[in-house]
């Protein structure tokens, strides 16, 4: 099915999701202001920010001067790490998210029940955006664990009253016996996986028909509309994007929905959107720049205007659409050079860290990310030896756990010839930061020896 082919799908919250825009605005403003006046008792970095811009009060603020208010950014997630940014009692906490180990340390997300109930709720959403109902089974792939895709779905699967299915990151197999015996009708993962997943099937003599996904809700890292095409022509289903960050609340903070015309739902009830420029000026609808949320209603860990880094515009919703949330299009890169690789996040800051400590390497490496299969992206790192006498192949092993170890993904090391990487004019490590990813997508190595 086409995008032009789209019917409306059924709202799950009519009173949320289908609320009129002007009555729903009233409600981020009240929103906003408890969210305020609770960062305000809480104390901690946030109410000092705020009360270093003159506000005491939660009525001291309206969305119209939101942007006057400051940000949060990643930096105050590591400055304040573990648990800093906190606003509810420990007593309240209930379970703890986090993102993979960025600087050593994982960005982590106390939730209180309150939390997991917004969570269960957007998601619940998401799927029923995607057509789930009661009656549906939902195959989910995504990881189990601190990462919050797998536990995401979940939630909101078992509050729309389907049937979650976790059957998480079990072999490729195992996935399409569950796939064929119970005949789940929605499929979640990563689209690296789906694809992956596809391709497999393919290979063991499975065609689409056979499969019963009729949906696909995959994220967690970037993808195409050329992925897109060739999930939904590999699994036989419509393939639709769902959006989410950790610190925000996981998956579900937007997702496509089958009549959303391309663009993601915003979830903007809970989780209020706005989009800067570079120097953090907001700029107008229907204009890319980085996104950055406030978390309406959240309460273990509530965040006043977070950087996500992500960059994407923000429309109104489909006109006449019985879904009046405003839609915000797919990321169309980040702001900073973090690469998302099988739903790992990775700073090539990180990579450096683990280069550079090791003695043997010189100070001269490139960082690639390998799109060239799309249903396997890879981390290659190309490095250069002090002395080229060493045992390259120790050598590769050795890095290729050190940064297993750090970035918690299986990297491809190579040990280049001599002199084939770009250098600083004095030969030193340039200063200004790490050399930006290079991204392979077909054809030749960029450099060779990366093979
Ligand atoms: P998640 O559980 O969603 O992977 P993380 O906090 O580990 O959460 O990573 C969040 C980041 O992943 C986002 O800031 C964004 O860069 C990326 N991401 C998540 N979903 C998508 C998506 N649908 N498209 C592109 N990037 C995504």
């Amino acid at each position: 099915m086409t995008t032009a082919q789209r019917v409306s799908t059924p709202l799950t919250e009519p009173a949320t999701e289908g609320l009129d825009p002007e009555q729903r605005r009233n409600l981020q403003q009240h929103r906003l202001r408890r969210l305020v006046q609770r960062l305000l008792e809480t104390g901690g970095v946030q109410a000092a920010r705020l009360r270093d811009c003159g506000v005491e009060r939660g009525v001291d603020v309206s969305l119209e001067e939101l942007h006057e208010l400051p940000f949060v950014t990643k930096q105050d997630f590591w400055e304040y790490y573990p648990f800093g940014l906190r606003a509810a009692p420990e007593d309240d906490i209930v379970c703890v998210h986090g993102t993979s180990g960025t600087r050593g340390r994982p960005t982590l997300a106390p939730y209180t029940a309150h939390d997991l109930d917004v969570w269960s709720r957007v998601m619940a959403r998401a799927l029923g955006g995607a057509g789930a109902t009661r009656r549906s089974t939902v195959h989910s792939a995504y990881s189990y664990g601190l990462f919050t895709g797998g536990l995401g779905v979940h939630h909101g699967a078992t509050r729309l009253g389907a049937t979650a299915l976790p059957a998480a990151g079990s072999a490729t197999d195992r996935q399409a016996r569950l796939l064929l015996d119970l005949r789940p009708d929605v499929l979640c993962c990563t689209p690296s996986y789906a694809l992956y997943l596809g391709e497999s099937l393919r290979y063991t003599g499975i065609t689409p028909d056979q499969l019963p996904p009729r949906v696909g809700l995959f994220g967690a890292e970037p993808w195409t509309e050329e992925m897109r095409l060739e999930i939904e022509q590999l699994l036989g289903l419509e393939a639709l994007n769902i959006y989410g960050l950790t610190e925000i609340i996981g998956p579900g903070v937007a997702c496509e929905s089958l009549d959303s015309a391309g663009m993601l739902n915003i979830a903007e009830d809970h989780f209020y959107p706005e989009v800067v420029g570079p120097d953090g000026v907001p700029l107008p609808e229907g204009e890319a720049g980085e996104l950055v949320f406030t978390t309406l209603t959240k309460t273990g860990l509530p965040l006043l205007r977070y950087r996500t880094g992500d960059i994407a515009s923000i429309s109104g919703p489909v006109p006449d659409s019985p879904r009046t949330l405003r839609r915000m299009t797919r990321v169309l890169g980040r702001r900073d050079d973090m690469l998302v690789i099988r739903g790992v996040n990775v700073f090539p800051t990180e990579i450096e860290t683990v280069l550079l400590t090791d003695p043997r390497v010189a100070p001269h490496y490139v960082v690639v990310e390998d799109r060239r299969d799309p249903s396997h992206p890879e981390l290659r790192v190309g490095v250069e030896q002090h002395s080229p006498a060493e045992d390259t192949e120790t050598l590769e092993r050795d890095l290729a756990v050190a940064l297993r170890e750090r970035l918690g993904i299986t990297c491809v090391v190579r040990v280049l010839e001599p002199n084939r990487l770009p250098r600083a004019e004095d030969g030193e490590k340039p200063e200004k930061g790490s050399p930006r990813p290079i991204r392979w997508d077909h054809g030749a190595a960029p450099l060779p020896g990366l093979e």
